[in-house]
């Protein structure tokens, strides 16, 4: 598959977890636990990090949740990014307390010198800061720019706190600048890709919706935009388990053919009157038991052999479907037949042995 080029932005690191420069994109996730129960958070970290999870962000929201949110920093096997809205004080102490990154979104947290405050307290600990900026939070001085329309006036605050955050010698920055209006989010990301060159862009559609939905509106968003080489790390924002976010990005990626390299990929074609099987049903099963194959290996599911191994031809492994029955194939060539209840079965047969 071609390999898409990709904008050359500053490396820095969450962590451990590489960002920018070109590494392979980090995908994350917030956790939707209370930031005060230590034990359910970890547990819902390590549940993202088996389905593939980078990076999760917790919402440190008062002083009440500084003490847990170290516990949890102590405890994650993942980089952990406190997301602070309003109070920079939070933002100060979460630095202290093990963040790997800082989110804020300049625009929400007052004056710039409690943002000085956060960018001196980001460097003392030696970890960066997100500049997040949304749609729906834009600052009133930013807002009523008439002339400009909303990307144009998002990329106007971005620039903004860019600059400011370079002019006093911090470079570690990620910037983003979120839409729930994917037209929006491609246009605004574009601008920054072209006005602030040099930094990592966090990408991401809020608010997209529920799994259908918001998978369709970040696919197209963010795909647009990793398909043009712009985009350092995402997340897809769901309206579901964070887990879903993390399966839905990780597809994004591998069908993008962009670092996803532990991801199997499935191909089933759309069925017509040809086919004689529950290809849906199957489809589904092996969908399913493939978000547990961590290599990039391709099983093709297709109904029927007049179009099936050589469409599939890329497969790794397939089945095309007869009457009841199913020729596995590898690579276009049909190894042997089975009955339609042994499919599933040897599939898997065949797949473990290149795992
Ligand atoms: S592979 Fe066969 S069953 Fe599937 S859509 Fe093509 S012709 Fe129809």
């Amino acid at each position: 598959m071609a390999v898409l080029p990709r904008e050359k932005t500053r490396m820095l690191f969450v962590g451990k977890v590489a960002l920018g420069g070109g590494a392979p994109i980090p995908v994350q996730s917030m956790l939707t636990t209370s930031t005060r129960d230590i034990e359910g958070s970890l547990q819902q970290i390590i549940a993202l990090e088996e389905v593939g999870c980078e990076i999760v962000r917790v919402a440190v929201e008062s002083k009440r949740d500084l003490e847990s949110f170290a516990s949890i920093c102590a405890g994650s096997p993942l980089p952990v990014v406190a997301d602070i809205h309003f109070d920079y004080r939070l933002a100060i102490e979460a630095a202290k307390k093990g963040a790997a990154k800082l989110r804020i979104n300049p625009g929400n947290i007052g004056s710039i010198d409690k943002v000085d405050a956060v960018i001196d307290a980001a460097g003392e600990a030696g970890i960066p800061v997100r500049i997040g900026v949304n749609s729906g939070s834009l600052e009133e001085r930013v807002k009523t720019l008439e002339s400009m329309n909303l990307a144009t006036k998002m990329v106007v605050s971005v620039d903004f706190y860019a600059e400011h955050f370079k002019s006093r010698g911090f470079k570690d920055m990620v910037l983003s600048a979120k839409a729930s209006d994917v037209n929006t989010t491609i246009e605004v990301y574009r601008m920054l890709s072209k006005s602030i060159p040099d930094f990592p862009l966090h990408l991401g559609v809020t608010e997209a919706g529920t799994t259908w939905q918001g998978s369709i509106r970040s696919a197209v968003g963010i795909g647009t935009l990793l398909a043009e080489g712009i985009g350092d790390t995402f997340r897809v924002s769901l309206t579901a388990e964070p887990e879903e976010e993390i399966r839905v990005s990780r597809a994004l990626l591998a069908t993008l053919n962009l670092g996803a390299l532990d991801t199997a990929t499935l191909i089933s074609c759309p069925t017509c009157s040809r086919c004689k099987v529950d290809l849906i049903g199957m489809a589904n099963q092996v969908e399913k038991r493939l978000a547990t194959v961590k290599k990039p290996l391709k099983v093709a599911v297709m109904g029927c052999v007049v179009n099936g191994p050589g469409e599939a031809a890329e497969a790794d492994i397939g089945v095309a479907c007869g009457q009841g029955t199913g020729a596995i194939f590898a690579h276009g060539e049909v190894l042997y037949t089975v009955p339609e209840d042994h499919i599933i079965d040897a599939l898997f047969n065949e797949l473990q042995k290149l795992l």
